[in-house]
């Protein structure tokens, strides 16, 4: 869909997208001398999903949030973060992170001139966020603890020292995360009726609440979508109502036990008439499998929590609904091929190759 005042046949540099903040001025605590640091995160694409819209009977798109600059969503509040904390003078900043956070944070550092930290829980982390947070140059530890702990020491850190804390627990993050709503009323015209999102530390949840309401308000769009959260069912303190001591699911961007933004996401879910909700590790790999197989789209495990929310809940006949695919499948590469077998080597001949291919 060409953007208005896109020339056809070639990319014009007047419509080149800036990034969220640029765009989404007007809506951001940003000012006039607020350093921009960006890597023109956001403008993701919002696709049409047609068999998955056959399977339950409504018009659903998938908001693809891992084609942002690192991979993931954490990109449209890595952003805000790391410019507000340019602005405040900040020289370093730590994250605690199962894993996407601190690759924003270290390629949004890197790019800022400021020094990174990142804290993550030991052997819950997937081998491409591990990997992206090595090579743009932050400082990385494996504590022994989960996020939860994890994110407990940043915390206590952050009193002592002098460096900014980029989880969630940020505000900033959470204003640049509500950027995703605008897009995706400005593309559809209007607010969709449902709204389906993974939920961990439920900052995400909460932003694209606040983003939806927020657009409303300035009578960008005429309603606002149900919000549709889903956790994963070994880690679902929300739905089950108390802290979850030892949180565990294959969807490791997920596996929250105690969410920073517990509040916010049932004042999202309560507000809009919506809910959280959890689904098994089983129904979110049979969605992961679903999306690369029927729609193109390979994204993360916890990603898929919401479209196998939508597959196990269901959606009303013809409603207009969004997915939020959180994180590009890229960056759990051993989660793939765990799903799949990986073929032995043939010869090189004709009939090995034939013989191997089932033809
Ligand atoms: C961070 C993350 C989530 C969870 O978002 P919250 O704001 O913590 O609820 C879901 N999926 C992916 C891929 C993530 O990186």
């Amino acid at each position: 869909m060409a953007r208005d005042g896109m020339a056809p046949g070639r990319l014009d540099a007047a419509t080149h997208w800036p990034g969220i903040i640029e765009v989404y001025r007007d809506f951001l605590p940003v000012g006039p001398s607020t350093p921009v640091v960006s890597l023109c995160e956001g403008a993701t694409p919002l696709i049409e999903a047609p068999r998955l819209s056959e399977r339950v009977g409504a018009e659903v798109y998938l908001k693809v949030e891992g084609a942002n600059p690192t991979g993931s969503f954490k990109d449209r509040g890595m952003t805000m973060a790391i410019s507000k904390a340019c602005e405040r003078g900040a020289k370093a900043v730590i994250c605690a992170s199962t894993g996407n956070t601190s690759a924003s944070a270290a390629a949004y550092a890197a790019r800022a001139g400021l020094s990174c930290a990142v804290l993550i829980p030991e052997g819950y982390i997937a081998l491409g966020k591990l990997a992206q947070a090595l090579i743009y140059g932050a400082k990385v530890l494996q504590v022994r603890a989960n996020f939860d702990g994890a994110l407990a020491i940043v915390r206590e850190l952050a009193e002592k020292a002098p460096v900014t804390v980029v989880n969630s627990i940020n505000p900033d993050r959470l204003e640049g995360q509500k950027s995703s709503s605008f897009e995706i009323v400005d593309v559809l015209g209007d607010a969709p009726d449902y709204c389906f999102i993974p939920v961990g530390n439920a900052g995400n949840i909460t932003a694209y609440w606040r983003g939806f309401q927020e657009y409303e308000k300035a009578g960008r769009s005429t309603k606002l979508p149900a919000m549709m959260g889903f956790q994963a069912a070994g880690a679902a303190p929300i739905v089950v109502g108390h802290p979850v001591k030892s949180p565990d699911t294959v969807a490791t961007a997920i596996r929250i036990g105690n969410p920073a933004s517990w509040k916010g996401a049932l004042d999202a879910a309560e507000g809009s008439g919506g809910s959280v909700r959890s689904v098994t590790d089983a129904q979110i790999l049979d969605a992961y499998r679903f999306l690369a197989a029927q729609e193109s789209v390979f994204c993360e495990p916890a990603s898929a929590a919401s479209v196998a929310g939508l597959l196990a809940y269901g959606a009303p006949a013809g409603s207009r609904v969004v997915c939020i695919l959180t994180g590009n499948g890229l960056k759990d590469p051993d989660g793939a091929i765990s799903q799949v077998s990986v073929p032995d080597a043939v010869d090189a001949t004709l009939d090995d190759v034939l013989a191997g291919l089932d033809w």
